[in-house]
């Protein structure tokens, strides 16, 4: 049995954006010599350093498409790393069949850490509490804990503050069951090309990098990361030796930014008309009666709704694609349904509707239905609701 909703997720499309990100790193580190060099490899100035690796984030459950089938795609196709939320979600990914490191985001202050060690994860520590529940931890396993450590360089959420390292670094490097394994930082205003805080945040994260930690604690990490997927495409000085793209791998750029990486959307969300009726003038359509016919008018309902994550907001400026034409969502959004002008269009019961997607050359994207309703396409997308089962192809 299967809903008449449901969201096809191209694996192949998937793929196949992870190796343009690959050719793309390639091709702009040797073009590129701004890239500054590894400064544990020994290189000296002038060698062209050579492209990053992908840390994969498939976080939100593969930001809404699925994190098992996505995870096993991203690293056949060559992830060096992937990358979640939490340890929950890192247990899920392992649960499929993941092999490759897996590094955890989030703060791990108050979590139940047994899995870090029981699944093989990659925590980073981002407080010094963390710091010292994770040496507990792995003090009692007699097990000793790679991680990575979080810097804070001016964003504020997670990672010790850029500027307080002499004070929380000591306790931490001193923790005999932990060994840092790589550093790491996050933009704030990646997506924003006038922002200067984006340029503050990396020269911070280099002066910790190539002044603060070798001078002042001996420590040259080997795996240094800082972009996601707006940073990379901005400054391939964010580079370092890994980059984290989320958004992009899913064929998604983050506005406003353009890029010429062939992309191709991965996610697809369909369903079909299951009921068509005719209305006449005067007459309201849907809850609140928000929609009224100016003429004799066909209304086609879909059976998604704001359970399946279509935003109430759709209703009005929002569109779904019908017979290859763009079709209004009018009324409201219900929980279930929502119901679309189909008024000129030869459409019928039965007939496919795409709500996110192509039809007949005719494209609804992720970034448009975004702009549409003031929200971000990273957001539409993890939004897509749990009933809606996922298809691979
Ligand atoms: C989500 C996330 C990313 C990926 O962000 P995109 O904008 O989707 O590329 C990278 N790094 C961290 C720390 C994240 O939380």
């Amino acid at each position: 049995m299967i809903r008449s909703t449901v969201a096809q997720v191209d694996l192949g499309a998937l793929q196949s954006n992870f190796l343009a990100i690959t050719e793309f790193l390639k091709t702009a580190s040797i073009v590129d010599g701004t890239r500054p060099p590894h400064p544990s490899a020994g290189a000296t100035l002038g060698t062209p350093p050579c492209a990053p690796g992908i840390i994969a984030v498939v976080k939100a459950n593969a930001y809404g498409h699925g994190a098992p089938r996505v995870a096993l795609a991203l690293q056949e196709a060559g992830a060096t790393m992937l990358a979640c939320a939490d340890i929950e979600e890192a247990i899920v990914l392992r649960n499929a069949g993941v092999t490759e490191e897996i590094l955890v985001f989030g703060a791990l202050g108050v979590s139940d850490l047994a899995g870090v060690f029981e699944y093989h994860l990659t925590p980073t520590i981002s407080t010094p509490s963390a710091g010292r529940a994770l040496n507990a931890a792995a003090g009692s396993r007699k097990k000793r804990l790679r991680y990575h450590l979080k810097i804070d360089t001016g964003m504020n959420r997670l990672g010790l503050r850029y500027d307080n390292l002499a004070r929380t670094l000591p306790e931490l490097l001193d923790s005999p069951y932990l060994e840092v394994a790589g550093v790491y930082t996050h933009f704030a205003t990646a997506n924003d090309p006038e922002d200067v805080l984006f340029a503050e945040q990396r020269e911070r994260f280099e002066y910790v990098l190539n002044q603060l930690l070798p001078a002042g604690f001996n420590l040259r990490p080997k795996l240094r990361h800082a972009a996601n997927s707006a940073a990379m495409l901005r400054d391939a000085r964010v580079w370092f030796d890994l980059v984290r793209p989320g958004l992009l791998l899913y064929g998604v750029i983050p506005p406003p930014l353009h890029t010429t990486i062939q992309l191709r959307p991965v996610m697809s969300l369909k369903s079909r008309v299951v009921s068509v009726k005719g209305v006449r003038p005067g007459e309201i359509v849907g809850y609140g009666g928000h929609w009224k016919a100016a003429r004799p008018s066909r209304i086609a309902t879909v059976p998604a709704g704001y359970a399946d994550g279509l935003d109430m907001r759709l209703a009005g400026p929002g569109h779904v694609l019908v017979r290859g034409r763009r079709a209004p969502i009018i009324g409201s959004v219900c929980m279930d349904m929502i119901m679309v002008d189909i008024t000129g269009l030869q459409a019928d019961t039965g007939d496919e509707v795409v709500i996110i997607g192509e039809q007949d050359g005719e494209r609804m994207d992720v970034r448009e239905i975004a702009a549409v309703i003031g929200t971000s396409p990273y957001e539409v997308l993890c939004r897509i609701g749990t009933r809606i089962e996922r298809i691979y192809d």
